[in-house]
């Protein structure tokens, strides 16, 4: 009798045994240190740390991670506590900042037990970790200070900042190891609001003499050195999605993912495909029909007819198989996906091939735009039915 890997949210995430997925997600662990590396030189002399929140964007935190660290990234940023501690059990070594702040008191033994550094965004979060953030010697634990330029987000105010500076130089209180902020459009090279945050985000930086200063994103490493500060946070460039609006991507693909055909159909033109029978055919159609759908994170909204969408963005989503793009057909249901394969033509794709739904051939940017969306909602979306299968990666 033979084993069958069923899904369990474990440390491996290799999910579902691939003889009976429907999807399957590979994971290019040499791309992601490519880019890691080609990030690294476009910020140098500054060091990049990996932003690895979310499961490293769905592609598998304790997976991605390693990599990076093999690669030498040293310092991760996660959004919550959670992942910190998984992130911890992981990687014993590494700085760990929590982006999302302190939780408050009852969180800050969670911060304690795992070596993770909160990122104080609030005058609540700085007085928690004054009360909590000590260590059973009477020292102040790490802690990083963010510090908002124009995203209103999360952060104190430049004024909050230089009186948190001042205070805190008298009594010592807090010891901050970075000073952060965050971008708001920096995807967007133009847009006036990056040179304020930087000669904003310089000001606040300069009172902080001798920490180290953060504010870059994937997108504000591309928008010059003087963005660079002492230590860049890319997040979805690292897992390949393209990190400004225009031009080429100048990162490589990470994820591929991909969904099994289960059945090959033909109809007739007029007839139509898929539910509300908005998919009318307009010729004698070949139907793919693959098992994955938006459980899977194939949003419903790539539909190539039928959704509200479609109104403003008239393409939908394409896959690609045997050398050729293929469109959607009809609407996306929870668990199947048409597309139509009547250009490859009668023996073009048979069951048990699969269809690629992003990768190499279909960039995760274009699927996401086809769906409304970016590449980081998409990317975040990832269902748990895939086998998930790393390569590269040494290791
Ligand atoms: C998510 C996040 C990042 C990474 O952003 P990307 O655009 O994915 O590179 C960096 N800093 C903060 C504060 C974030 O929330």
């Amino acid at each position: 009798m033979s084993e069958w890997k069923t899904f369990t949210h474990d440390a491996a995430h290799d999910g579902v045994d691939p003889r009976i997925a429907g999807g399957r997600l590979t994971v290019d662990l040499d791309a992601l240190v490519e880019n890691y590396r080609l990030l690294q030189r476009r910020a140098a002399p500054a060091r990049v740390a990996g932003v690895v929140k979310a499961d490293a964007y769905g592609l598998g935190a304790s997976r991605v991670s390693p990599a990076l660290w093999r690669a030498g990234c040293r310092t991760f940023f996660v959004a919550l506590p959670q992942e910190g501690i998984e992130l911890r059990a992981a990687l014993p070594q590494a700085d760990i900042y929590v982006l999302n702040g302190t939780f408050g008191p009852e969180a800050a033994p969670a911060f304690a037990a795992h070596r993770l550094m909160p990122v104080l965004g609030s005058q609540a979060d700085i007085s928690c970790w004054e009360a909590f953030g000590w260590n059973d010697g009477g020292t102040p634990r790490p802690c990083a200070i963010h510090v908002d330029t124009g995203m209103n987000r999360l952060g104190l105010t430049p004024e909050e900042a230089h009186a948190f500076a001042a205070d805190n130089a008298l009594t010592g209180a807090l010891t901050p190891r970075l000073v952060m902020s965050h971008l708001a459009c920096g995807d967007d090279a133009g847009h006036p609001l990056n040179r304020r945050q930087r000669e904003s985000f310089q000001a606040v930086s300069r009172i902080f003499d001798g920490i180290e200063s953060s504010l870059s994103n994937s997108a504000g490493i591309f928008l010059g050195p003087d963005f660079a500060f002492d230590l860049a946070r890319p997040g979805i460039a690292l897992y390949g999605g393209q990190p400004f609006d225009g031009g080429d991507n100048p990162m490589r693909a990470v994820a591929t993912l991909e969904a099994r055909v289960v059945q090959v159909r033909r109809a007739r033109a007029g007839e139509t495909a898929s539910y509300g029978a908005h998919g009318v055919l307009s010729r004698d159609t070949v139907i793919a029909v693959v098992s994955t759908g938006y459980a899977d994170g194939y949003h419903r909204a790539s539909s190539f007819a039928g959704v509200p969408l479609r109104r403003a963005v008239p393409a939908g989503g394409h896959g690609f198989v045997h050398g050729r793009r293929v469109p959607v057909l009809g609407r996306v249901t929870m668990d199947l996906t048409l597309f139509d394969v009547t250009d490859l033509g009668p023996e073009g794709v048979t069951v048990g091939d699969w269809i690629e739904l992003f990768g190499h051939n279909v960039p995760v940017d274009e699927a996401a735009a086809a769906a409304g969306t970016i590449s980081y909602e998409m990317l975040t979306s990832l269902g748990r039915r895939y086998h998930r299968r790393y390569v590269g990666g040494d290791g």
